[in-house]
Formats: C-alpha cells, sequence, structure tokens
C-alpha cells in the first residue's frame, strides 16, 4: 500500500467516524403520517414519506453532512433501517424523530419491563449517511415477516342522492370524539365535513378508499383468493377452536358493543384479549392502580380550568381540536384563551409548545426525575441540585408556585410519559402531584387517549372482566399479568398460537420482534380498510367502518361515553364487527361440539 492510500484510508476512516451521529432514538405521532394514513392508506407514497423520515436537529445533520431529503442509515441494539431525512429546529441536539409506523418499529426497544410497553422513546442510535434506499412497506413488512404480502383494496363507489346534513356527527378517529361535526352528505359521498380537524376529516371523506369489501383466504401459492363469507367465518372458527392459547386484539377503533362480543369469545376460547391501551397508556392504567385516580371531564376543563399543562404529549399533530376546543373556547367560568395559562413540558418545541404561554424542554427520558422535583417544590422542600432533567431550579419552583396559585388546573400528559422509563411510576409520580396540589388548589390530570374508543376498550372490559386491558382467559377465570398477559409480551414470547385482529394494525404499530411471531401463528384481521396486517394474513374478512357504516357507544377521552351514528350504509355483504364477532362465536361453539 503506498504512503498516499493509507493517508487516504485514514482520512475516510476519521471522516467515517465524524460522519456517525449518536442520537436518542424518539417516536410519535405527527399530522401527515395520521393525514395521510386514513386518506391515501399506508401503502401509499405520501404515508411512506412522511413515516419514514429521520428529524434532526439542524447543527446534527450538518455535522454528519446530511440535508433534507439525504438518506441516512439509523442503527440501534435491535435493529437498523434507511430512512429519509427531514431538519427539525425544534429538536434538541443528539435526539432524533421519526413518526410511528413500520420504518420506526424496525428499530425500537421490544423490552416492556413487565409493563406491555415497548420503549418507543429514548433508544440508543447511531446515524450515518447512506445511498441505500428506503425499504417501500411492502418490502419492510416482507421482509419482517417472510410472507407474502398482498392486498386487493377498493375505492367504493360513489353514487350522488339523497342531499343532507347530518348535524352533531362523532368524528371516528382521535379519543377526543368531536360530536358537533357536520357531515354533507350526496347519496354516499361526503361533500364536506364542518367542524372537524384535518385528522377526522381525512378519515371520513375518504371512507370509502383502500377498501376490504370481499373475504379472502390465504391459498398455499401465499395470495389472498377472494372466497364466500361464510368460508371466511368457517376458515376463522376453525383456527380459533383448534387453538390452544389464541390472541384477540385491537377493538379501539370499534364500537362498545362488538368488544363485549370479543370479550364473551375470549372467554370462551380461553384466549388473551387486548386492546391498543397495551402500546399507548397501559402504564397509566397501571399508575392509576397504584396511585388512584385525579380526573375530570373535558367539560370542566372548559368551564373550569385556568391553568393547563400538556406534559408529554402533542395534541396540535395528534388530536388537533383539542387546543381550540377545551383551550382556546371558553366556558362558564373562564372566558377563553386570555383567561388560561398554558404550560407544555416536552423534550422538542413541538407545534403544541409554540401555542403554550411557556415552554420547559426537559432531557429525554428524565421527566420522571422533573415530576419528583416539582413534588419537592410544591411542598417547599430544598432541591439540592442546581438543575433537575436539564431544568433549572429556580424554574421548577416558579412552575410549582404557578400550579399551586392557579384556580382549576388540568394536566394533559401522553405518551412522552407513558412510553419513557421507569415506565408507570412516572405516571403513578404524577398523579401523586394532582393529589399533593390538591392540598393548595384543585388540580387534575386527563391521559390524551389516541384511538377512538380506546377508552371504550378499557372500560367495556373493566365492567366485564375487572380489568382494562391484557386479560387472559386460559386458566377460565380473567387474569391482568403485565409482562405476561399483555399482547405485546405474549407474542414476543410466542405464547399465543392464533390471532385475530379487529381495527387494528399491530404490524404498523408493534416493535419487530412481536410482529416476526405474529407472522409464524394463524392470522385472522377483521377491518374496514387494507392494513399492514390484513395484508399478511390467513383469513381476512371485510367489516363496516365504525362511526360510518356502523352505529353504537363509544366512549370519550375523559370516559364520558357518546352514541355514534351510522350515516351510510355499509358495501353490499359487509357486516358490522360485533355481527362478525358473533357469527365467528356460534361457529366456534358449534365446532366444539356445543
Ligand atoms: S380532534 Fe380528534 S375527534 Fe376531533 S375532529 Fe380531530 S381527529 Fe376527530
Amino acid at each position: 500500500m503506498t504512503s498516499t492510500s493509507i493517508v487516504q484510508e485514514a482520512l475516510e476512516e476519521k471522516l467515517g467516524e465524524r460522519r456517525q451521529l449518536e442520537i436518542l432514538l424518539v417516536t410519535g405521532r405527527s399530522l401527515v403520517q395520521g393525514m395521510s394514513m386514513e386518506a391515501e392508506g399506508k401503502r401509499s407514497r405520501r404515508y411512506r414519506l412522511s413515516a419514514s423520515t429521520l428529524s434532526l436537529n439542524p447543527e446534527d445533520a450538518q455535522l454528519i453532512g446530511v440535508e433534507k431529503n439525504s438518506r441516512v442509515r439509523v442503527e440501534t441494539e435491535h435493529g437498523a433501517i434507511v430512512v429519509n431525512v427531514s431538519i427539525d429546529p425544534g429538536l434538541p441536539r443528539g435526539t432524533g424523530f421519526i413518526p410511528m409506523g413500520p420504518w420506526a418499529n424496525a428499530v425500537v426497544c421490544p423490552l416492556t419491563d413487565g409493563t406491555g410497553m415497548p420503549k418507543y422513546k429514548n433508544i440508543p442510535a447511531k446515524v450515518r449517511p447512506t445511498e441505500e434506499q428506503v425499504p417501500s412497506v411492502e418490502e419492510l413488512v416482507s421482509i419482517i415477516t417472510g410472507r407474502r404480502v398482498d392486498a386487493h383494496p377498493v375505492e367504493l363507489d360513489l353514487r350522488e342522492g339523497e342531499k343532507k346534513i347530518i348535524e352533531d356527527f362523532v368524528c371516528p378517529f382521535c379519543g377526543d370524539l368531536c360530536d358537533f361535526i357536520k357531515v354533507h352528505l350526496n347519496g354516499n359521498i361526503v361533500e364536506k365535513v364542518v367542524g372537524a380537524c384535518p385528522l377526522g376529516s381525512s378519515k371520513i371523506r375518504n371512507y370509502h378508499r383502500d377498501r376490504i369489501v370481499k373475504p379472502y383466504i390465504r391459498s398455499p401459492s401465499g395470495l389472498l383468493e377472494e372466497c364466500t363469507l361464510p368460508k371466511a367465518l368457517d376458515k376463522a372458527a376453525e383456527i380459533l377452536a383448534s387453538s390452544k392459547h389464541p390472541l384477540i386484539f385491537g377493538l379501539s377503533s370499534t364500537v362498545n358493543e362488538a368488544i363485549i362480543v370479543g370479550v364473551e369469545l375470549a372467554e370462551y376460547l380461553g384466549a388473551i384479549i387486548d386492546n391498543t391501551t397495551v402500546v399507548c397508556h397501559g402504564p397509566t392504567t397501571i399508575g392509576v392502580m397504584e396511585a388512584g385516580a385525579a380526573r375530570c371531564t373535558l367539560g370542566l376543563v372548559r368551564h373550569l380550568a385556568d391553568l393547563i399543562l400538556f406534559w408529554g404529549c402533542n395534541p396540535a399533530e395528534a388530536h388537533p381540536n383539542h387546543f381550540k376546543r377545551w383551550v382556546i373556547e371558553g366556558g362558564k367560568h373562564v372566558k377563553g384563551r386570555k383567561d388560561r395559562r398554558v404550560i407544555v413540558i416536552d423534550v422538542r418545541r413541538t407545534a403544541t409548545a409554540r401555542m403554550a404561554d411557556e415552554f420547559i424542554m426537559v432531557e429525554p427520558g428524565k421527566d420522571y426525575e422533573l415530576i419528583t422535583a416539582l413534588r419537592m417544590a410544591v411542598k417547599d422542600l430544598d432541591i439540592e441540585q442546581s438543575t433537575v432533567a436539564g431544568v433549572p431550579r429556580e424554574k421548577i419552583y416558579e412552575l410549582a408556585d404557578a400550579l399551586r396559585s392557579c384556580k382549576y388546573g388540568v394536566g394533559f400528559f401522553g405518551m412522552g410519559l407513558t412510553m419513557n422509563e421507569p415506565r408507570y411510576r412516572s405516571l403513578e409520580e404524577l398523579i401523586k402531584l394532582a393529589h399533593d396540589l390538591n392540598d393548595w388548589t384543585r388540580f387534575t390530570v386527563v391521559p390524551m387517549r389516541g384511538h377512538y374508543n380506546v377508552t371504550g376498550a378499557c372500560q367495556v372490559s373493566t365492567w366485564l372482566t375487572g380489568y382494562p386491558f391484557s386479560v387472559d382467559f386460559m386458566r377460565g377465570i380473567p387474569k391482568f399479568i403485565p409482562g405476561l398477559t399483555t399482547a405485546t409480551d405474549a407474542l414476543i414470547r410466542g405464547d399465543v398460537d392464533a390471532a385475530l385482529i379487529i381495527a387494528s394494525d399491530p404490524v404498523a404499530h408493534f416493535p419487530r420482534k412481536a410482529v416476526e411471531n405474529l407472522s409464524k401463528i394463524p392470522l385472522i384481521v377483521v377491518d374496514p380498510k387494507w392494513s399492514l396486517t390484513a395484508m399478511i394474513a390467513d383469513v381476512v374478512i371485510p367489516s363496516a367502518m365504525s362511526g360510518v357504516e356502523a352505529g353504537g357507544t363509544a366512549y370519550r377521552m375523559d370516559g364520558v361515553p357518546l352514541r355514534v351514528k351510522k350515516i351510510i350504509e355499509p358495501p353490499t355483504g359487509v357486516m358490522e364487527d360485533h355481527r362478525i364477532l358473533l357469527e365467528i362465536l356460534s361457529r366456534v361453539r358449534r365446532l366444539r361440539g356445543e
């Protein structure tokens, strides 16, 4: 080797080192990811561009010589993925953000520490520029599952007809269940949606796109073959009847009537039944079991709250009407935004933070320390350190004063807390902070529930089994043992031998290891749209879209039940979730000789 090439090699090696960035990877919702998944579907270009992007602080990006639309390879202990780059000055140095989805889940940490919640935030990762291509969603799912990906999307026929305006329509997208939406219908065409945010509007207007309208069974060739509905129901019942320990999962985007039958089916089968709480507010629920609850309804927030704290949540992107409805609009005793003080605590300057009166940036993964210090400040105890979790001691005392001196305070919190360490302890501590504050004033904390009726899934499960999620009927009685009966852990350990997924998409939202194991067992999917899970299923059963083509009852994030309306007929031959589940249950009973 010549001395020139030795020098060149040494330089490249040095450059290589320099061009590798170490970050803490954070995942979460984004507005475009949410809209594109509802409007065009998860195989669309817009979804791919939004969910396969790593946002970096400009200085970090410069350090490794990448700019907007460059490609980088993100590597963690749990996997590697190639994604595009986006620049976000609101991100602190050393932090990267990928919206939730299959690209992020290829590298997140599957360990749940006995809570059911994988680690979706603050994962140490190495980032370096690459010329490799970003995989499409089909390539990614096929690599992870080893199954042939197949989908037969249909755009429903839209026919003009009777014109009507549906008043007080309840939006079926997020846990805010906005119930003042006006939908202008012309036949089965949604011409206008008034009052909904971009996410809700996208779901309602695009109800007809990317639909499953026929049942399918996977053939020996590995492709999905169309079949009759009775045949698909028979096949689903056969799989479940011959299973020793199946998993029933999802149920958060359907109505309570279907969840009731889901629980009955799980009890009969000796199955685990779980809902998406396990990967959103499962730790909150465990925190409530430890410390009790300090909640209020959203109506009280509007009428009374003069201080609102958003901690680890970004409603501007995940629940876009929330801020306008409960912060900007006035109530009986608080006239509106100018009478409310809004404080945001988060690891990055989010869109919500930009609308607040005050933003406090906490170091990633250090929320627990900050809550604990805040509790000390509320009790007038001495904080010895000059900063806690990156926040100066004086600021913590100032915040404690603000919380103590408000007339009615509300803390909304999200997955920035639930997905962090030390897991449910942060939530337990936050609830205790609310209890402490109630010695001074009125203070409540309300979880920002994401999926449409995920609160209903917990409520119904609690009435019927005593537990809100992750209930195992294997021994004939309901058991809730986080870490054991949680769907994520059961899949990661390979403890279930068949799965029925209703109105949910674990392939898009569970960590890689869980998805790998899900693809190794017989898989039944009931869904109105082609989810990533439907694309690898053995049996696909189309269902009416809850809240649009099927009515019923759903619970808002604060636990208030609302009637949801059926406003459009489902496609011919397509049934509602609860009827599908009843059909499966009666077939399973028949197969077992009852
Ligand atoms: S905030 Fe949620 S419930 Fe309200 S319109 Fe938007 S998506 Fe729908």
